[in-house]
């Protein structure tokens, strides 16, 4: 018999359980005040994380789809235009486009990083689009090109000079994606300085979804932006298109950060240095324990980012096998994602067939995440990486 171990994938109770005192305070303050929607503590999260983030306005909504949604809508993006995305992220990506009315189209990624390949981007600009009076027009369908979503994949942020110069060219806004990456960091050798995830595009979207890296007790989102106009309009498309109650300017929708999650958020947002920095350390044992076996691709992190891990990702010809191993071990694992969006039965029609983005593709097949998540004692770390390398060194195999 060999021992099992229980380490999972993803742990959210003990971190909730050490916060559970300050956290029930937050229900008890709202049911003590009756106010659960609006109000000063969805204000004060707002606040927090626009400071965090070090951008000019944090706009609480219902998720990280909301945010997406909202954020393309504000940014002017209109029906029947196109907005560039990669093939491998969370659909929530593709439907807040769609959801606009507008039509993904993407680039492969880098097969370093998982992020948009930049190269990419600008050959299917150059070849399959056109500038026409200051708009770029994507040469068959004759649509709009309006917009890039670059996804800060597994929180590790995209090549954002490179994005935001191929942007600057063809006139398209930019908006970044950041669901997966509070508080990541990317040097910019344009602006020489570090820049946050969230910070560079037009508007961003963050995902408070549990398992985020900072994630509320339920749903929630918000978008980051510096723009005053985007955040007002923002405002009110996640509240019914009002700017005062009953006078709606517009038709919007029910996308609002509720005070409880707000006020859930606001606690936990005080740990979520401390805990990306567990994940970076974490990281980094991995990377030690791992680089040596020759099987395993470990994570690239370029010189001018700084991830935060919200996935610790490795690449092996033999994954299926390997996590079948590791579960068998007690060893949790996950797979983001197991099928590329262009495959996905929801995209079948589109005319995009297996092959169209192949580094995608590829990586689809060999991509395992490994346990990552706050609090992950450093020895599980050890002993996870223990179980790859016997797995691998296993002359029966
Ligand atoms: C989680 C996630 C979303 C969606 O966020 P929700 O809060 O679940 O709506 C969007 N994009 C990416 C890359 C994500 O990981």
């Amino acid at each position: 018999m060999t021992q099992q171990n229980n380490i999972p994938f993803l742990d959210l109770i003990t971190p909730h359980q050490e916060l559970a005192p300050e956290l029930t305070a937050i229900f008890q303050s709202a049911i003590s005040t009756g106010r659960f929607i609006g109000g000063p503590m969805v204000e004060e999260f707002e606040e927090n994380f626009a400071g965090f983030c070090g951008a000019g306005f944090c706009i609480g909504v219902g998720s990280g789809t909301d945010a997406l949604r909202f954020a393309l809508m504000a940014a002017g993006i209109r029906p029947d235009e196109v907005v560039i995305t990669v093939p491998n992220t969370f659909i929530a990506t593709t439907e807040a486009i769609s959801q606009c009315g507008a039509t993904p189209a993407f680039v492969d990624m880098d097969a370093q990083t998982y992020n948009m390949d930049h190269e990419k981007l600008r050959q299917y600009l150059e070849t399959e689009c056109v500038l026409e009076n200051s708009r770029t027009v994507h040469s068959g369908s004759r649509r709009i090109v309006s917009a890039i979503v670059p996804v800060h994949l597994y929180g590790q942020m995209a090549d954002m000079d490179a994005i935001l110069e191929i942007a600057a060219d063809y006139h398209l806004h930019v908006i970044e994606d950041a669901c997966q990456a509070h508080g990541a960091e990317y040097f910019s050798r344009k602006l020489n300085c570090w820049k946050k995830a969230g910070t560079m595009g037009i508007a961003s979207a963050f995902s408070f979804y549990p398992g985020k890296n900072l994630g509320a007790c339920g749903e929630a989102g918000a978008v980051v932006t510096d723009s005053e106009d985007i955040a007002r309009h923002i405002r009110m498309l996640r509240d019914h298109g009002q700017s005062q109650k009953y006078h709606h300017e517009m038709e919007g929708y029910n996308g609002r950060l509720d005070v409880i999650q707000a006020g859930i958020l606001n606690v936990k947002l005080k740990k979520l240095a401390e805990w990306n920095l567990q994940r970076r350390n974490n990281a980094q044992i991995y990377n030690e324990q791992l680089r040596s076996l020759e099987s395993i691709i470990t994570p690239h992190e370029p010189a001018w980012s700084r991830s935060v891990y919200h996935l610790y990702v490795i690449q092996t010809e033999v994954r299926d096998q390997l996590q079948g191993y590791l579960s068998g071990q007690g060893i949790g694992t996950a797979l983001h994602y197991p099928i590329p969006l262009h495959l996905q039965k929801a995209y079948i029609g589109n005319g995009q067939t297996s092959g169209a983005y192949p580094v995608c593709e590829a990586a689809a097949n060999r991509i395992l995440s490994l346990p990552m998540f706050p609090g992950l004692d450093p020895n599980r770390v050890t002993t996870v990486s223990n179980h790859i390398a016997a797995f691998f060194n296993e002359p029966s195999r």
